[in-house]
């Protein structure tokens, strides 16, 4: 069964195939990690840490979710790293529009971090910007080698 929102939502719509198909670096029964369509120039490797399941954010985590969720990002915070030659790794939820939610379907963010990158935020004003899906595929290819 499929609600209004399953069926517009862009990141089940990726998980179903039907957007850029080929992102998807991983995927159990929980969760599923694929490229911030959004990324700054200096921090290319940025990963999106989604559940499956279609939960809008975060106040709708359940113990089902959770773990799942929690063991693939440390999993994927050291294969960012491995795969993008990263530092660091910069891990961001933000929840609502007021706290700079653009999807709704609960993502966090996994951002490669440099040395002097310079990264404040994942916005157009600062400099992110839209990734072709040729290099989203290619990132989630490096990043499915490693993990
Ligand atoms: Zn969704």
């Amino acid at each position: 069964m499929t609600g209004d929102a399953e069926t517009t939502c862009a990141f089940c719509r990726i998980l179903r195939g039907e957007l850029t198909p080929g992102v998807v670096a991983f995927r159990d029964a929980h969760v599923a990690v694929f490229p911030s369509l959004l990324q700054q120039p200096r921090n290319r490797g940025h990963m999106l840490v989604v559940p499956v399941r279609h939960v809008a954010g975060i106040y709708g985590v359940d113990a089902e979710i959770a773990g799942p969720l929690m063991t693939t990002l440390s999993r994927v915070a050291s294969a960012v790293k491995k795969a993008f030659g990263a530092e660091g790794v910069t891990i961001r939820q933000n929840s609502d529009r007021a706290g700079g939610q653009d999807v709704f379907h609960l993502h966090f963010h996994v951002i490669p971090r440099f040395n002097r990158d310079e990264f404040v935020a994942i916005d157009r004003k600062l400099g992110a910007m839209e990734i072709a899906i040729e290099e989203r595929i290619e990132q989630a290819k490096r990043l499915a080698a490693v993990l």
